[in-house]
């Protein structure tokens, strides 16, 4: 980091601004707004300069030198600010300052200035600064306007509340139960709406969930985690529980797979943390979404951990289980439609059948060319395999299986993004089934039906279709 970012105080300290145009205005502005004494120096001042000066000369806030630059102009000053359009009398003044030892900026220059005005979010009390170091402003900008978009508008009442309480939380709570407390009030989006308005409303709230803090000892219970499948993709097919916690938790941890119709049924003011886990491909380590729930929970807040299908199959959903386990918070999981049904209803292909296939089998297709896997077992006939994860080793899984010996005719169905809008379905045999996926251009997630049920609907398919070929014949 090139600069130390630090809130300054200001208020009643004198800061010299040289120049009078348009920019000069601006900083001005921005200083008087946070309670200093503006000098402003200029032979001429622009109808900017001349409104600002008109607003706050009379509370002596803001006093006007007609004069060009002068070493003495900058007596007594905090900080100077040089915003003349020549770049010589701008060098002068940051030579000078620099001389004196007052920090100084110049406008759009960093090379002779020792402070950056940032780009800010102003939501009083609370600020959010923004600076590429000088390199990039229109970039810093962007970002400005990117958290500006994302931060409430009454933020800043929100937090002018919450300090006008912090004396008597701090009174009635015990060290340890602060933060959770905190954390609890702020993550209650009731709150925000409430204050606007309701000003009454949301001191009863804050007092009665003050007073049931200070009964407790500790923390401990507040937070919790719930595991969360959220099907294969059509939100439809989420559950009622996983509807109805969605609409409680604070926070939600997804992946990839989860799709956004479904993110849409969360609770709107509920942080969204894309954990971005895929096929053997994640955007945080395992370790790290661990510590990413026990954080949140510990701050006793409810956290949703989304994931795609069921979290018990395919989904390390266990490994989140036995650290949450290990760390005493609680967790519910909620099971979800994991993709083979899904798709399985979507294609509709039955998983068993009488007389066809006795049983069914989830394995996964990316360690195909491993052998962990039992490939004997998996390409006897009688019995249904659907293959996760298929997609990256179409070609060694299906060779595998006729290895192990499984006919190259056996019938095969691809299914990709299986009961989303963009579904595929792709028919053929162990033999031509990679062929037909890559001319058919599937992608993604998608799943590899093993067996004569997925034969099952085709011949259904075309005898539903024969009384009608025969009366053309
Ligand atoms: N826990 C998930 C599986 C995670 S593994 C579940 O129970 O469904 C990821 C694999 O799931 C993908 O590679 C793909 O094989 C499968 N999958 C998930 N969603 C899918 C969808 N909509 N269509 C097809 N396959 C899907």
């Amino acid at each position: 980091m090139d600069y130390l970012p630090i809130f300054l105080r200001v208020q009643n300290r004198l800061i010299v601004v040289i120049g009078g145009g348009e920019v000069a205005a601006r900083k001005a502005e921005l200083l008087l707004k946070c309670g200093a004494c503006v000098r402003l120096v200029a032979p001429e001042l622009s109808t900017a300069a001349q409104d600002l000066l008109r607003q706050h000369a009379a509370a002596a806030q803001m006093t006007h030198l007609r004069a060009t630059f002068a070493a003495p102009q900058l007596e007594g000053a905090a900080l100077v600010i040089a915003a003349t359009d020549s770049e010589a009398v701008n060098t002068q003044v940051s030579d000078t300052a620099r001389a004196r030892g007052i920090p100084v900026n110049v406008a759009d220059d960093a090379d002779t200035s020792d402070f950056i005005l940032p780009a800010i979010v102003d939501r009083a009390p609370l600020i959010v600064a923004v600076s590429s170091a000088g390199t990039a402003p229109v970039l810093a900008r962007r970002v400005r306007e990117q958290i500006e978009a994302l931060l409430p508008a009454r933020l800043g009442e929100l937090a002018r509340f919450a300090g006008s309480q912090r004396a008597r939380v701090t009174e009635q709570l015990q060290p340890a139960l602060r933060r959770p407390f905190w954390e609890r009030f702020f993550g209650a989006a009731a709150n925000l709406q409430r204050l606007s308005g309701d000003e009454a409303g949301a001191r009863g709230a804050f007092a009665s969930e003050l007073a049931a803090f200070s009964g407790r000892r500790d923390g401990a219970g507040l937070g919790e985690v719930y595991l969360i499948g959220a099907g294969p993709g059509d939100p439809d097919l989420l559950t009622l529980r996983a509807l109805q916690l969605l609409q409680q938790a604070d926070v939600l941890l997804y992946d990839r797979l989860v799709s956004p119709a479904i993110l849409e049924r969360a609770r709107r003011e509920a942080t969204r943390i894309f954990v971005g886990k895929d096929v053997g491909e994640s955007t945080l380590s395992q370790d790290r979404i661990n510590e990413l729930l026990i954080e949140h929970a510990r701050r006793g807040l409810k956290v949703a951990r989304l994931k795609g299908g069921d979290p018990l199959i395919f989904g390390r959903g266990g490994e989140e289980i036995a650290a949450l386990a290990r760390h005493g918070i609680a967790v519910t999981v909620v099971p979800g439609i994991t993709a083979a049904l899904g798709a399985a209803a979507a294609a509709q292909i039955p998983l068993t059948l009488r007389d066809v296939s006795q049983s069914v089998t989830f394995a996964p297709g990316h360690v195909a060319v491993a052998d962990t896997l039992d490939w004997p077992a998996l390409a006897r006939s009688g019995h249904t395999v659907v293959f996760y994860m298929a997609m990256a080793q179409l070609a060694g899984l299906t060779a595998r299986l006729q290895r192990a010996g499984a006919p190259p005719e056996r019938p095969v169905a691809l299914i990709a993004q299986a009961t989303l809008p963009t579904q595929r379905v792709v028919h053929g045999t162990l033999a031509d089934i990679a062929e037909r996926a890559r001319t058919g251009g599937l992608g993604a997630p998608a799943l590899l039906f093993v067996g004569e049920v997925t034969r099952v609907v085709q011949q259904q398919a075309l005898e539903s279709l024969e009384p009608c070929l025969e009366g053309v014949a």
